[in-house]
């Protein structure tokens, strides 16, 4: 237990430790990096409200949480990994999308911090890397006193929080290999915070100038996630840079998965439509000028 602490913090050292905890103190809650429970962005703060008069457990003790693996399907990276330490996993190991997201969220104070389990068990909406494994189909081991399930996180795209139960310990992230050679990551969560984010994950697969593999996720507050598969036979096995027509025809068809909703929703598909298109551009995907 820490001293001058309103609250009873444990340390448990495994995991039958951690669900005993939960099973006796029903008000209990589990910390990983705690950047959560910080201030943010002022005096505001992500958590304030359950940490008070709550008792706390900390799950960073635990070996089996600490553990990153490369195996035949990936890698395997434990819950309390943090940021900083995934960041440092070799280029040859770690899929370009998720090191390029590293690289932007490394701007915030958390990064050290932070840990991979935290960041996706993150409410009331997940946190960026949800988005970034979601699009690399990484898979998610969940346990409890009642055994293991894994969760797909390609099927949670649209969700906005795990499906996590509150006697649920996520305890480790797998990565399969992946051979994109493309990235893009933009997130406005920091400066939204606490609407709800916009975000837009992208990575390819781009071989002799021809785009062979793409995946896709654009996700804006309170609209259902766009993901590839309505754009990739637009694009897939089409030489860069692609023409006018193609990019048209991308824009046009994310814009329309959108139509339905309010004019307040068409300035944020502009918005993030026109951040895709800036990228196609800068990397040469497309000649298309529309300025
Ligand atoms: C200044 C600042 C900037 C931030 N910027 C960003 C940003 O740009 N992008 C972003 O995504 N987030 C951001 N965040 C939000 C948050 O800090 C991060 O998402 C961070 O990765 C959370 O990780 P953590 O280890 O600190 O989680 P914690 O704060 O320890 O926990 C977060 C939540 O997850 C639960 N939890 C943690 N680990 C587990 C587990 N293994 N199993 C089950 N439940 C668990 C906790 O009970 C808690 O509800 C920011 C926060 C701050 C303070």
């Amino acid at each position: 237990m820490a001293k001058n602490s309103p609250h009873n913090i444990f340390f448990p050292k495994e995991l039958h430790q951690v669900f005993n905890a939960l099973r006796f103190r029903s008000r209990a809650i589990l910390v990983a990096g705690g950047t959560s429970f910080h201030g943010y962005p002022s005096s505001n703060c992500l958590n304030k409200l359950e940490i008070d008069n709550e008792d706390i457990i900390n799950l960073l003790d635990i070996p089996e949480l600490k553990k990153v693996r490369a195996t035949d399907y990936g890698l395997d990276i434990g819950s309390v990994v943090s940021l900083a330490q995934i960041s440092q996993i070799s280029p040859k190991r770690l899929p370009l999308l998720l090191n390029v997201a590293l690289k932007k969220l490394l701007q915030y104070p958390i990064f050290f911090q932070a840990t991979i389990g935290g960041n996706l068990c993150l409410k009331p909406w997940a946190g960026d890397l949800s988005m970034v494994l979601g699009v690399l189909g990484a898979q998610y081991e969940l346990k409890s006193p009642s055994g293991t399930r894994w969760l797909d996180s390609a099927r949670l795209l649209d969700s906005y929080a795990l499906p996590i139960n509150p006697n649920e310990v996520l305890t480790r992230v797998k990565l399969p290999e992946t051979s994109f050679n493309e990235a893009f990551f933009y997130s406005d969560f920091h400066a939204q915070y606490p609407q709800n984010p916009s975000r837009l994950v992208l990575t390819a697969r781009v071989s002799q100038n021809i785009l062979e593999d793409l995946r896709l996720a654009i996700q804006l507050p309170g609209l259902p996630t766009v993901t590839h598969r309505s754009i990739e036979e637009n694009l897939l096995g089409k030489r860069l840079p692609f023409s006018k027509r193609d990019i048209s025809s991308v824009l046009s068809n994310i814009k329309s998965r959108y139509s339905a909703y309010s004019e307040q929703a068409s300035g944020q598909v502009a918005k993030i439509l026109l951040i895709l298109l800036d990228y196609f551009r800068r990397i040469n995907m497309t000649d298309y000028n529309p300025w």
